[in-house]
């Protein structure tokens, strides 16, 4: 059953000029030359939100946003008029919510004020499934394809970091660290974007789906209103799989090996861990809101070290799930 929400009421949110989180503003320009105001940090870009909160980005600009999925619809105004609907509710205390060149961030906290408001289906969902082990499943002429995810691209940077980088860079090159290490070591391996491009968070999952993939990683880092925040974390779906489970266990026991902070391996629904029907991890390499972890980030030895122990994560999982 689907339903599909009708009238939009609008509230609008007073402009508090401030981060609600209580983060400082920061002026760090973007990319050097730019001379827009960066968003502040524990804030998030739209699609980020988007898939923390399993919807899609149906338009987007510097003044609004919508954000849907079959049973809702998500509205976002950019201030100083600020304020966001979800089915037709405003959201109380979003903070403010920035434009950053043509993509808007709000701060992390719309992501549970959001999320509350969201209708749940009641009815029985593909997540409940339990997937096999890879090696349980038929043989298929692509199952020994790896699928590596590099989150973000193009219009979509991902996290701003205090130090002028942006997700989108840090993790195309630690992706492509460990699309190279597996090629090189024979495996088959599909990267979801292999430049600066943007792709749509359902494209994503598709192309995993479509090669018949044995395994999803999608290599992300995070951003969070508190600047000592550390450390890489390593998500499946909410029901993940047996094999979701264990490549997630194997990439946290190499990952552990680097010496980098540990935050374990966590649960959420993000829209490529849900779509894809293979294996799928996301793995967040760190905090680009932490300075110190920033700066660990930016420098590709640092990079090179957590996209190899990724690798050897993968492996180690295709070895015990018997290929
Ligand atoms: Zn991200």
């Amino acid at each position: 059953m689907q339903r599909r929400s009708s009238a939009v009421v609008i509230v609008l949110t007073a402009w508090v000029g401030a981060s609600a989180c209580g983060c400082v503003n920061h002026d760090d320009r973007l990319n050097g030359g730019n001379d827009r105001i960066a968003a502040p940090l524990g804030t998030i870009s739209i699609y980020q939100l988007a898939g923390r909160l399993d919807l899609s980005v149906d338009e987007n600009s510097s003044t609004m946003a919508t954000l849907t999925s079959p049973d809702n619809v998500v509205v976002i105004y950019s201030d100083p008029s600020g304020a966001a609907y979800v089915n037709g509710s405003a959201v109380i205390g979003t903070g403010p919510i920035w434009p950053v060149g043509d993509m808007l961030f709000v701060s992390e906290s719309m992501e549970s004020d959001i999320g509350s408001l969201l209708v749940k289906r009641t009815i029985a969902e593909p997540l409940g499934r339990i997937e096999p082990l890879p090696s349980d499943v038929p043989s298929h002429p692509n199952r020994s394809c790896i699928v590596i995810d590099a989150g973000h691209g193009g219009k979509d940077p991902g996290a701003l970091s205090v130090i002028g980088i942006q997700e989108k860079d840090v993790v195309l090159d630690a992706a492509m660290a460990v699309a190279g290490s597996l090629r090189a070591g024979g495996q088959k391996a599909v990267m979801t974007r292999s430049d600066d491009t943007f792709v749509e968070l359902n494209e994503r999952a598709n192309i995993a789906n479509r090669v018949g993939a044995r395994a999803f990683v999608s290599i992300h880092a995070d951003s969070c209103h508190n600047p000592s925040a550390d450390g890489y974390t390593i998500y499946v779906a909410r029901s993940a799989s047996s094999g979701s489970l264990a490549l997630a266990s194997a990439i946290e026991r190499q990952l552990a090996s680097t010496g980098a902070a540990s935050r374990g391996v966590r649960r959420a629904n993000y829209r490529v861990l849900v779509r894809t029907t293979c294996p799928a991890v996301l793995v967040e390499l760190g905090y680009l809101s932490n300075v110190y972890e920033a700066r660990r980030l930016s420098q590709s030895g640092y990079r090179r070290g957590l996209a190899k122990a990724i690798t050897e994560g993968i492996i180690e999982y295709c070895r015990e799930t018997g290929r």
